[in-house]
């Protein structure tokens, strides 16, 4: 099978072609990280029009560069949700166009169950297995008792980690997105400040990561009001500990506790290089298979909407084509049990 996968959730533009749901034959990515820079995140209205702007082009290179022409597609996917609405309609609707001219069957996708799947790129997945999601708008633990079942068991209740990143650089005056920053500085500093770990209830998977970004704007303001210097090395290392501290140790207890042989991590902070260090000692340790995939397939790319589409493709379970964007879209109610 050939799948042309798009994503237009947030602020990359993306199109791939995937044969067989794991060979990638393209997987083009226009990132407009650029144009929200200066605005330090990203704006709904400007992602949308950029979207409009690339679309096409960006579609017409994945099919391109795979070999292929449209005639040998079998079928279009397209995030569903979640994300910005504005910015899933344009992807939805060149999807339907092109299903709708090509008379191939479209795919509505989800947009995590993309970041979990982009592990079936690279890697063999054995379930039970367990997911840690940790990007811009996620911080989530999945429990996959089988392929394509989805169990949501930890969530954040307020910022994502990327999201904590993101506001924890912006405070240093660090450049748009803030997480790769925060990573450089927290591996050069030699020490550390404490900060808070928010543990939650003792048998929670959730995460909670506001009171860490409040206690972290604290120490930089008592430092401005003193007029002293601040150790932003020690202030991101601290930040960053405390992250990687509550992710691993609720990652691995939840890997204990469902008897998982294997961790998942993915979402685009799976790329924070202390993150990845720590998790990969803790499960060597544990006797944990830890599989994370590339960076390319850790931020957002449609190849990862093309290998959950996959999912949907193999048990024929198709989308109507007048599928909405839905930016709350259930990761739960997409598992391939719940049918179309
Ligand atoms: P979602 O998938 O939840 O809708 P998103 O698609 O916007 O959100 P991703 O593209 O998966 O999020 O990830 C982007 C986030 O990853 C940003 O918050 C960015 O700061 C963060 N990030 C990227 N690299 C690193 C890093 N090395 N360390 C920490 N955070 C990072
Ligand atoms: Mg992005
Ligand atoms: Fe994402």
């Amino acid at each position: 099978s050939l799948i042309l996968a798009i994503e237009t959730s947030c602020d990359e533009t993306s199109a791939s072609v995937i044969r067989g749901g794991k060979h990638i034959l393209s997987n083009i990515v226009s990132s407009q990280i650029d144009v929200h820079e200066r605005f330090g995140g990203v704006v709904p209205e400007i992602a949308s029009r950029k979207h409009v702007e690339t679309i096409t082009i960006i579609m017409e290179q994945a099919v391109r560069e795979s070999g292929h022409k449209l005639g040998d597609l079998t079928a279009i996917a397209v995030t569903q949700g979640p994300g910005l609405v504005g910015a899933l309609l344009v992807g939805i609707v060149a999807a339907k166009s092109l299903a709708l001219a090509l008379d191939i069957p479209l795919i509505g996708t989800h947009h995590i169950a993309g970041h979990i799947y982009a592990n079936a790129l690279v890697h063999e997945l054995e379930y039970p297995c367990m997911a840690l999601v940790v990007s811009g708008g996620h911080t989530e633990l999945v429990l996959l008792e089988s392929e394509g079942e989805f169990r949501v068991i930890g969530r954040t209740r307020d910022d994502a980690v990327g999201e904590a990143y993101d506001k924890v650089a912006r405070a240093l005056k660090l450049p748009y997105p803030g997480g790769p920053h925060i990573d450089r500085l927290a591996g050069e500093a030699s020490e550390a400040i404490t900060l808070p770990r928010a543990w939650l209830e003792a048998d929670s998977y959730d995460f909670s990561f506001s009171g860490l970004k409040s206690a972290v704007l604290a120490v930089i303001n008592q430092a401005r009001m003193k007029g002293q210097e601040l150790d932003e090395g020690a202030l991101a290392r601290g930040f960053q500990e405390s992250v990687i501290d509550v992710l691993v140790t609720k990652a691995l207890r939840a890997v204990a506790q469902y008897e998982t042989k294997q961790l998942l991590l993915c979402g685009g902070v799976a790329a924070n290089r202390g993150l990845r260090t720590e998790l990969s000692e803790r499960c060597g340790e544990a006797g944990i298979q830890l599989l994370i995939p590339p960076n390319s397939l850790c931020t957002d790319n449609a190849a990862m909407i093309g290998a959950a589409a996959y999912l949907k493709l193999t048990r024929g379970q198709f989308t109507e084509l007048d599928m909405k964007a839905d930016p709350g879209l259930s990761l739960e109610e997409w598992s391939v049990s719940r049918g179309v």
